[in-house]
């Protein structure tokens, strides 16, 4: 007979298959908190287990999700080709459902700046935003936000349409979030949303996108039964951005029109994800005298963190707030890029595949890096550059 894990399926409440798909050791508590030199003595590892629903499918975390104390949420830095395609995102959703001079709702703004770019796009835009640093940060730019969770009753309300980005695998019932929304949109009201892929994270075996602060990992399929179920009919949805996200363009439908269609995912083996990979960039570090890491973000701490990476020299990061702390776990310094003037090595790991182009280009033009520059793609490291 099989056996289910007592805690049940965030999404549909259904039993959660009970052996994990994947279990990860000395984790992060939270890809943003940074302990300085006090705060290292308090800062450890977390396990980490992934459980699949035996039910709607949806890959998820039990419990609850991490806390950030406000001081601590930060901005997330974006590439110009990342601001680039947000700002026609901005344009292509105001064009699609209409909205110019119309009111669209964002549910968990952060710093503003899709909000900035609805402006721009001609829509009258308004967001919701939990953290209370952010909300202000928003407002001194002269951006409508309230403070809060979405809830039944928003002020402004109701909206034209809605757009949520990144937010939904952070949030621990897609269903009240979900509702929240819906309950804040006007009749046939559009929506735009955005979360990372798990077919990406399959693909690349890329337990570092495997953190606590994501409670959920949608699929194409698991992500339109979440849309459905909660009476959002689901005019487009697929993969964006070389496949690392899932986009979808939704409307709200009256409820019991949709019928949502339950997905039966298999999954393959998701064992030996680490060993590979924390093989490979240990033999690179032997390879030569001094190695730095480039990339504090959410995938570098999470690399170092579940690797038990030693013997490396330093971690980059453009961040300011970074610089000066340490990454969580095993706790290397943050440093500012010219410490790789100052302070030099023979080789360097780009950890930050996202933005790899930009981080070439510094290494090349700014700093003159003279060394081995590799690229963490997928679970292997790619030497790129050899100067
Ligand atoms: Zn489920």
């Amino acid at each position: 007979m099989r056996n289910y894990n007592k805690k049940n399926c965030r999404l549909c409440k259904g039993p959660l298959v009970s052996n994990p798909l994947i279990r990860l050791e000395n984790v992060p508590k939270g890809v943003q908190l940074f302990p300085n030199s006090k705060q290292i003595v308090s800062d450890y590892g977390m396990s980490l287990a992934l459980y699949r629903c035996n039910q709607c499918s949806l890959v998820q975390l039990c419990g609850e999700p991490v806390v950030y104390r406000d001081s601590e949420t930060s901005a997330t830095g974006f590439s110009p080709s990342m601001m680039r395609h947000r700002k026609e995102q901005a344009y292509r959703f105001v064009e699609y459902f209409n909205l110019r001079d119309k009111k669209v709702i964002e549910a968990g703004c952060g710093d503003g700046h899709f909000l900035t770019l609805l402006l721009a796009a001609g829509a009258r835009p308004f967001g919701i935003e939990p953290s209370r640093k952010f909300a202000e940060r928003c407002r001194e730019q002269g951006l409508s936000v309230e403070q809060g969770e979405v809830s039944d009753s928003l002020k402004k309300s109701p909206f034209d349409a809605f757009t949520t980005l990144h937010v939904l695998e952070h949030v621990p019932d897609p269903n009240s979030f979900l509702q929240g929304i819906y309950k804040n949109l006007i009749a046939g009201g559009g929506g735009f949303i955005e979360v990372p892929s798990f077919e990406k994270i399959l693909e690349g075996k890329r337990f570092y996108n495997l953190i606590l602060d994501h409670l959920s990992y949608f699929t194409v399929n698991t992500l339109r039964f979440t849309l459905e179920k909660n009476n959002f009919k689901v005019l487009d949805i697929k993969r964006d951005w070389e496949g690392e996200h899932i986009i979808a363009l939704v409307k709200k439908q009256e409820p019991g029109n949709i019928a949502p269609k339950q997905p039966r995912e298999r999954l393959g083996e998701l064992s030996d994800w680490v060993e590979p990979l924390k093989n490979r960039i240990n033999n690179f570090i032997q390879d030569f005298k001094r190695v730095a890491i480039w990339g504090a973000g959410a995938e570098g701490v999470s690399l170092i963190a579940v690797t038990g990476l030693r013997g490396v020299a330093y971690v980059v990061d453009s961040a300011p707030y970074k610089q000066g702390r340490f990454t969580p776990v095993n706790h290397f310094p943050i440093v500012h890029p010219r410490t790789l003037k100052t302070d030099p090595v023979d080789a360097i790991i780009i950890a930050a595949p996202r933005y790899y182009r930009e981080i070439i280009r510094q290494l090349k033009e700014d700093i003159k890096f003279k060394g081995t520059i590799a690229l963490l793609k997928g679970n292997t490291l790619d030497i790129i550059a050899r100067v």
